[in-house]
């Protein structure tokens, strides 16, 4: 395993992997530490390889516990503190954890057995000097880490991610974001249960890089927040659009406040237009990326700089130009590939495709199956989103499952959202269907407006909705506008949709 690897060679020089508030964590300590977690799981387990569970947040030693399971010939599957106790319980009735790393406040977890941060120095201490032979790693198609993802029967779906979907995403990841070995610092604000931590992680620990991570407490804190950036050093941003659309809210979040900038990164959803402009102009001299991938992909499967030219083009931001090793091929409903410029529903083949969610072979076999490249057999995935490629680019155009009918006619409600983001005063915008007997009645649009206006709803909502006629047919456009202060966000850092369609 190449993070395994990358801990190993750097354990003998004084840098340091990860950083939490003031606490650092050295690459020494870090192969020290999970050495001796390896060997009690190898202990506590023997041959069997049946993955452990963590419950924290961004403390410095759940990385000890992380790479400890790796080591151990294990997968980890990490639990935000923001995953409600019921949700917690729901994933261990799945993975039956022999060994459950507790980082939360959180005392009661049934027949589990428990290893709090006590229990962890005990553990350290008692293994402390011993090695764990090479052999033991997880390896190849061996899972590393599982992901749980919210299905959409309400049960989450667990991502298994290799040894070798990870080396893939790594070799390829790594020289674009040129976290080359160099002494960088790269951020580490992504809640580690959500894939998108995955860029800061993997690239980071295989080549030398200090982690610097953001814990739940100071993302609650803006001053803090702004005061921890101002100190960090941070060369490579990592971040769903989304909250980097809050730090712009705050006028001194440019250049001077990381003057060692050199890339920003956004994964996950949508990155508005507007957005990439802003970051473009408060940040000369860094380079913004947009890149595009699902979890069940490995975190991402395309990426490429954002220019001035794309954002003063009439198409929505490309998402990237795919890896080299991966296809990407647009087919229609019938399965049929479609041709350059055609929309259809993105399909990814290649090795960093997954071979499947955890115990669960219906889920699995819904959207896995096996393709081709060049005559060789790779897993590939159905993504449910729909898009085009052109010149190479892909384009994302929405969700399939967005997708919906409303008086007969079918419309994509990101494209509706995408387009009234081009109006003026709109910051970013998310369009809503409002149900009455079980048939959508009408749409909803919220909208987040750039500069705040002393007019009422109502009038706020004639002159966008009359804008935005300039870009959509009239039945598409939404009946009723409401503008709103903040978007919620889910755990995950991107708009909370299902909190918007029970409020509204
Ligand atoms: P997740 O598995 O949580 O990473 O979510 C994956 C989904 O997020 C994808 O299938 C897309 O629908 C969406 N997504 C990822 N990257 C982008 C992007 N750059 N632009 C728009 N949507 C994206």
């Amino acid at each position: 395993m190449k993070i395994i690897e990358g801990i190993k060679k750097y354990s003998n020089t004084d840098r340091i992997a990860l950083k939490c508030n003031d606490e650092s964590l050295s690459y020494k300590d870090l192969d020290k530490y999970s050495e001796a977690i390896a060997l009690y799981l190898k202990d506590i387990y023997g041959d069997e390889n049946t993955p452990i569970v963590i419950y924290g947040n961004k403390e410095n030693m759940i990385m000890a516990c992380m790479i400890g399971a790796l080591k151990s010939g294990r997968a980890y599957a990490p639990l935000d503190i923001s995953f409600p106790i019921d949700r917690v319980f729901e994933v261990t009735k799945e993975i039956k954890p022999k060994v459950f790393f507790n980082f939360s406040e959180e005392t009661e977890f049934g027949d589990l057995n428990v290893v709090n941060e006590d229990k962890l120095k005990e553990i350290i201490k008692e293994y402390e000097g011993k090695t764990i032979s090479k052999e033991n790693w997880v390896k190849e198609d061996e899972n590393a880490y599982i992901l749980f993802t919210s299905g959409s029967t309400g049960k989450p779906k667990g991502v298994q991610i290799s040894s070798n979907n990870l080396d893939s995403f790594v070799d390829w990841m790594s020289p674009y974001l040129k976290i080359d070995g160099s002494e960088k610092v790269v951020m580490n604000q992504a809640a580690y249960s959500f894939d998108l931590s995955v860029t800061s992680i993997y690239p980071g620990l295989v080549h030398g890089a200090t982690l610097f991570s953001l814990s739940k407490k100071v993302l609650a804190d803006y001053k803090e927040l702004f005061n921890q950036f101002g100190k960090s050093d941070m060369a490579v941003w990592v971040s769903t659009p989304s909250f980097a659309g809050v730090c712009v809210t705050e006028n001194s979040f440019n250049q001077e406040m990381l003057p060692k900038l050199e890339s920003m990164i956004f994964i996950g959803e949508t990155l508005p237009k507007s957005l990439s402009k802003t970051l473009l102009e408060r940040f000369p001299n860094t380079r913004v990326v947009n890149g595009y991938g699902p979890t069940e992909a490995t975190v991402g499967v395309s990426v490429n700089d954002i220019s001035q030219e794309m954002i003063d083009d009439e198409k929505s931001l490309p998402v990237g130009y795919p890896m080299e090793n991966c296809k990407i091929k647009i087919l229609d409903e019938n399965g049929k590939e479609l041709s350059e410029g055609e929309k259809g529903e993105i399909i990814i083949i290649g090795p960093s495709v997954s071979k499947g969610y955890f115990n669960n072979k219906e889920k699995t076999d819904e959207v896995f199956f096996y393709d081709e490249i060049d005559g060789v057999k790779h897993r590939a995935y159905r993504t449910g989103d729909s898009g085009y490629i052109l010149d190479g680019n892909i384009y994302y155009c929405g969700r399939r499952d967005f997708q919906i009918k409303l008086n007969g006619f079918r419309i994509e409600i990101e494209d509706i959202e995408s387009n009234l983001r081009k109006v003026e005063n709109v910051k970013n915008a998310v369009v809503i269907p409002v149900y009455k007997n079980e048939k959508i009645a009408y749409l909803k649009g919220i909208v987040e407006l750039k500069e705040s206006s002393s007019l009422s709803d109502i009038k706020i909502g004639i002159a966008i909705k009359k804008e935005l006629g300039k870009y959509i047919p009239s039945y598409m456009i939404p009946r009723t506008i409401k503008t709103i202060e903040k978007f919620p966000t889910n755990t995950n850092g991107k708009i909370d949709r299902k909190k918007l369609m029970e409020e509204n």
